[in-house]
């Protein structure tokens, strides 16, 4: 651990401070290409953008620069650290966008809890960006912030906390299910955890067809039932009655099918999984430390499918899985939003593509002969090159297919010869 700790630190600090720099992508050799450049050539772009905005799509850099932006408030498992200090994960989540979709990043770190502030500085920001990443922002504000600015701008905005851990288990659960044959409308599901990443994973499953009532979620004082005091608008939409108010974890998950846990870590106990019924599906999302740890979970039944947030483990619920590509979709038929269509699309273009035969590169990054769909690969892996040119085109069309597109794709295979280029 030492040594990680200060490898990371050495890794940030050599040469350039930082993970990322911002790169001329055009020629500057000479006088004349700073003539066109900046003044006096720069004008005729600005009176073209003045006279049309929509050609700041075709003049500068909006269209492929997405803002990843946060307060500080709730930065990976290290709770509210402050904006200046989350900074290191909004360069990482620039460079992650890159790196898979070639998606630049301007990561802007905001000194504020005052959602009022947040909201009209995000929407002020709106001429400079393609769209807008929320990233690391604690709940309840999470949910206001989101939906306003979804409400009040014209690109595309996602609080990747909340719906990228959904699309992705989402994904690994719908791949599951199926493993088990276990219909979705009929598996009864534990949520652990009732905050912002556990109320939107649980929102997606529902519109996956999990029922309400089959679903019953704990925050750190029990079970969210209806008659329960002291609960925010967010966790009542899951408020279950069909279980006294005293059900206890341990008591719902005798014979669950699904345990989901986005809480703490070490708060499944094993005498708790082994009452789960047959065939049980456990995602253990707690990071760094999960609900249940991988050997405590595999040695107490043979039964399951098991995932957790963690790389070095099998089934890794990783965000990157889905925002590089969701944005990629998004911002190449110019959406004007994320929708739910458009999050569903990944979820099956997700769980589609670990059907599918694995390329030799991504048996070779694992030391793997042969990965196939299965208990140990429910979701794709992060370096799987598929990613790119199967989800980023099913979000795209699913923004064609709902209307949000202003700019549709018309040739499909030349964007996806363009995406693998
Ligand atoms: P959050 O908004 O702070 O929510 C945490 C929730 O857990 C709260 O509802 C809290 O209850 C509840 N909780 C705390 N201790 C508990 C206990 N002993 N039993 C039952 N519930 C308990 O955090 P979040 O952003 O949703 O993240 C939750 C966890 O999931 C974190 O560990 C995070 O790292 C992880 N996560 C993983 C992934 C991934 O694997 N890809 C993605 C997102 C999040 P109260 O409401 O009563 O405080
Ligand atoms: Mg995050």
């Amino acid at each position: 651990m030492k040594n990680l700790k200060e490898e990371a630190l050495n890794y940030h600090a050599k040469g350039r401070p930082g993970k990322i720099e911002v790169i001329p992508s055009k020629e500057t050799a000479t006088q004349h290409d700073l003539t066109l450049a900046y003044s006096p050539g720069v004008a005729e772009p600005c009176l073209a953008i003045a006279a049309d905005p929509e050609d700041a799509y075709k003049y500068t850099a909006k269209g492929n620069l997405v803002a990843v932006i946060s307060n500080g408030t709730a930065v990976l498992g290290l709770g509210d650290i402050g904006a200046v200090a989350g900074k290191p994960v909004m360069e990482g989540k620039g460079l992650l966008f890159k790196i898979y979709a070639d998606i630049d990043v301007f990561d802007i770190e905001l000194d504020t809890k005052d959602v009022d502030e947040f909201v009209r500085t995000v929407k002020i920001l709106e001429p400079t960006f393609g769209g807008v990443n929320l990233e690391d922002i604690s709940a309840p504000a999470c949910f206001e912030i989101e939906e306003r600015l979804k409400a009040e701008l014209n690109i595309p905005v996602m609080h990747d906390d909340q719906h990228g851990t959904a699309i992705i288990s989402a994904a690994a659960l719908i791949n599951a299910l199926e493993l088990v044959e276990k219909d979705i409308a009929k598996v009864k599901i534990i949520v652990n955890g009732a905050g912002a990443s556990a109320i939107s994973c649980t929102r997606l499953y529902h519109s996956l067809g999990a029922l309400k009532e089959n679903i019953f979620m704990f925050d750190s004082k029990g079970l969210i039932h209806p008659d329960r005091d002291n609960l925010d608008g967010k966790k009542q939409e899951f408020a279950n009655g069909t279980a006294p108010a005293s059900t206890t974890l341990a008591d719902a998950l005798v014979g669950a099918d699904v345990f989901i846990g986005l809480s703490r870590g070490n708060t499944l106990k094993k005498e708790m999984l082994a009452a789960m019924g047959a065939d049980c599906v456990v995602f253990a999302m707690a990071n760094p430390t999960p609900e249940i740890s991988y050997e405590d979970a595999t040695s107490t039944r043979t039964d399951l499918i098991f995932a957790t947030g963690r790389s070095d483990y099998p089934n890794q619920v990783n965000n990157v899985l889905g925002f590089p590509y969701i944005f990629r979709g998004a911002l190449d038929v110019r959406s004007k939003v994320i929708n739910e269509e458009m999050k569903l699309a990944a979820v099956r273009a997700l769980a589609d593509l670990a059907k599918k035969p694995v390329p030799d590169v991504v048996n070779m990054a694992y030391g793997k002969d042969n990965i196939v769909f299965g208990r140990e690969y429910i979701i794709p892996k992060p370096v799987d090159p598929r990613l790119l040119t199967t989800v980023a085109p099913a979000v795209a069309k699913a923004a064609m297919d709902t209307g949000v597109a202003k700019s549709p794709i018309t040739d499909w295979e030349a964007y996806e010869t363009h995406l693998s280029k």
